[in-house]
């Protein structure tokens, strides 16, 4: 690469991966609503309150939805702390 030279990288969009979508589709779309019943459709999901083992470990943490809001956050290069 020449010194000095401004390289652009070409935007690739990145589609949602279809079998992953189709398995939320099936299992948690919430088709009353229209909405992603994981997370309501803002694409992320906290569980660090809610996910406890049987034996008290807290499993839980911040996570992308596999929805496809939650794909197009994560092929967006998004991140939560966990
Ligand atoms: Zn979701």
């Amino acid at each position: 690469m020449a010194k000095g030279k401004i390289v652009y990288q070409k935007s690739v969009a990145v589609e949602p991966n279809e079998s992953i979508t189709a398995y939320w589709f099936k299992h948690y779309l919430n088709p009353g609503v229209g909405l992603c019943g994981l997370c309501g459709n803002s694409g992320t999901i906290d569980t660090t309150a809610t996910a406890i083992s049987a034996a008290g470990v807290r499993a839980g943490g911040r996570f992308l939805c596999i929805c496809p809001n939650g794909q197009a956050l994560r092929n967006a290069g998004e991140h939560l702390d966990a």
